[in-house]
Parts: structure tokens; sequence; C-alpha cells
């Protein structure tokens, strides 16, 4: 086999539903293609999505370090190279890097781009490739696209969720996606870790004095007394977001190399990916984040003063 036959399949750290359900729909199309696909991701794979069909070939970095670099790289849903982690020195210097995104923030990292900041999610821009490239859908297709559309769009909840986007859905569901399954393992399976995690953060949350931010705090004790790891950590932040009368809900989260990882939530107008991108992170407009590095009451103020600053006061 020729070495441009292998390729490597990459999304950010941390993944979500649509990382994970786009790193499989290109793993699945390689193959469909006949070329060799390697999956990886610098976190392991939340347990909700390991039922996702090839979740458990996706491997870690560490496990290809001994290999040559990937000549090849198709990146989905990592919107600067810095989310890809540890998997970034999977990529051969001079790799040819096809980047599929669908983050406004995205750098135009890679040699060649597929980014359609109107897409609700990679998968849907994946979607449409599959569609224009007049690829028959087979059911793990279809799945692993369905699972990126339902959990970027918040179970089809957030503005995101356009006609387009049903449109889609619906002619996934056709392809025998057995969506209740999925929504089930994704959207109504709690890790006992993840409650644990959730019960600590809830007895941190906090309230500016006008009641319109909230946030709450995750410290590397936590995690260790709670037994999580960061796949744990899905949707938390939005407790806080949620509470009535919140519009940005914020999810501090002491990281091993000291630094702050900071979540941010929106509930209706506040564009917090600016936030975000004035500490050098990004994301969408009602999500996003950064991590920004100093002391923990030192990051907080600073971050707190910008979100206040966002809500114009
Ligand atoms: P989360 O808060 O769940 O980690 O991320 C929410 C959104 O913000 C996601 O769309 C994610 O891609 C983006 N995001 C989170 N952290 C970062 C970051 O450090 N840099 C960039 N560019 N985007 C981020
Ligand atoms: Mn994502
Ligand atoms: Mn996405």
């Amino acid at each position: 086999m020729s070495e441009g036959e292998r390729f490597l399949v990459v999304s950010h750290v941390d993944p979500d539903g649509d990382a994970i359900g786009s790193t499989l729909t290109v793993g699945h199309l390689l193959r469909l293609l006949g070329k060799r696909a390697v999956m990886a991701n610098a976190s392991p794979v939340p347990a909700k999505y390991r039922e996702l069909p090839g979740a458990e070939e996706i491997v870690r970095p560490q496990d290809l370090f001994d290999e040559p670099p990937f000549e090849r790289v198709i990146a989905v849903d990592v919107a600067d190279e810095d989310r890809m982690g540890d998997c970034r020195s999977l990529v051969a210097p001079d790799a040819r890097l096809l980047n599929v995104d669908h983050h406004r923030t995205n750098t135009r990292f890679g040699t060649h781009h597929l980014i359609n900041p109107e897409a609700a999610a990679t998968a849907e821009v994946l979607y449409d490739w599959i569609e224009s490239m007049g690829i028959k859908w087979t059911k793990p297709l279809a799945s692993c696209v369905y699972t990126g559309l339902l959990t970027d769009t918040g179970g089809f909840r957030y503005s995101n969720t356009t006609p387009a986007v049903m449109k889609r859905a619906a002619r996934l569901l056709e392809c025998g996606v057995d969506a209740p399954r999925i929504a089930e393992q994704v959207l109504e399976t709690l890790t006992i870790g993840q409650l644990n995690l959730l019960r600590r953060a809830l007895s941190t949350l906090r309230l500016s004095e006008d009641r319109r931010i909230a946030w709450m705090w995750l410290t590397l004790q936590d995690f260790l007394e709670a037994e999580a790891g960061e796949g744990d950590l899905d949707g938390i932040v939005n407790y806080a977001r949620n509470v009535i009368g919140v519009e940005v809900g914020i999810l501090f989260r002491q990281l091993k190399s000291g630094a702050v990882k900071v979540s941010l939530r929106s509930r209706r107008w506040v564009d917090v990916s600016e936030v975000a991108g004035f500490f050098g992170g990004g994301g969408h407009a009602r999500a996003a984040g950064c991590t920004v590095a100093g002391a923990r009451d030192e990051v907080e103020r600073r971050v707190l003063e910008r979100v206040a600053e966002a809500l114009g006061r």
C-alpha cells in the first residue's frame, strides 16, 4: 500500500458527540473509498459514545508514537491546531491536512479546507459532502452523522437547529438510524463520575450581584475524589447557564499544568466566543472556551470582568 493511502483522522481534546461522530464518519468514508484510516483522539472516548459503530477503534496518540508521522490527515471539528492536543505530534511537518469544521473562529490551519460556519455541526458539513459525492448512506455512517447533529444542537434545541438540520436528520432516520437509542445513550446517560463531579461543581455555584452571571469551579482534587475524568464534564456548565435570569454560565476547571480551563455558555445574546477569543480561545456564540494561565482568583476575576463587559455594564 502506498504511503498516501494511510490517513489519520483526528478531532479535538475532550471530544463531544460532534467530534466523535465526525471522526467515525470520516473513518467509515475513507474505508468505503478503499483507504486505510487510523482514528485517534488525545482524550479517551467518553463512555456514552462507545456504542457508536467503530468507536472502539479510536486510539490514543501514544499508541502511534512508534509509527512514522502521517502525511495525510483529516481534522474534524478542530477550530485551531492546539485543540488536537498530543495528536499534533502525529502529523508530519509537510503533511497534507484537510480541515473540516464549522467554527466561525477556525484559524484555517492545514492545506485544504472544508469549513462552513453556517453549519450546525461538523457532521452537517460531512452530510453535505457525502451527498455531493453521491455516496450511498449506510446505517453506521448515518448513525455517526446523526450523533453529531443531535449533540451540537443540544438535542435539536439550540438556535442552530435550522430547517436544514431537521431535513437532514429526517433523511438519516430514513436510513435506519435508531434515534431513541442514540438519544438515550448520549443525552440521557450519566456516569457516576459525572454525577459526582456535578455534585461538587453545584456546591461551588455563585451568582453575580445582578444574577446574570453564574459560575462554578472544579479543582484537580474534585476530579480525584469524584473518580472522574475529562470525559465526565459533558453538560455540567449548562447548569450554571440554566439558572433563571442568568445570561452567561461559566465553568472554571483547574488543569494539571496549573492553568485554568474556562467553559462559557450563554442563553440568548452574549457572544461568548468573543470573550473566549480575548483569552486566546474560541468556539461559538452560545458555547465557547479558553485556557487562561494564572492563579485561580486572578483568572476568575479577569474572566468575570470580561463577561460583565460583554453584558454591557
Ligand atoms: P467546551 O466548553 O465544551 O470545552 O467547549 C465549548 C465550545 O468552545 C466548543 O465548540 C469548543 O470547540 C470551543 N472551545 C473550547 N475550548 C476552546 C479553546 O481553548 N480554543 C478554541 N479555539 N475553542 C475552544
Ligand atoms: Mn466539538
Ligand atoms: Mn462541532
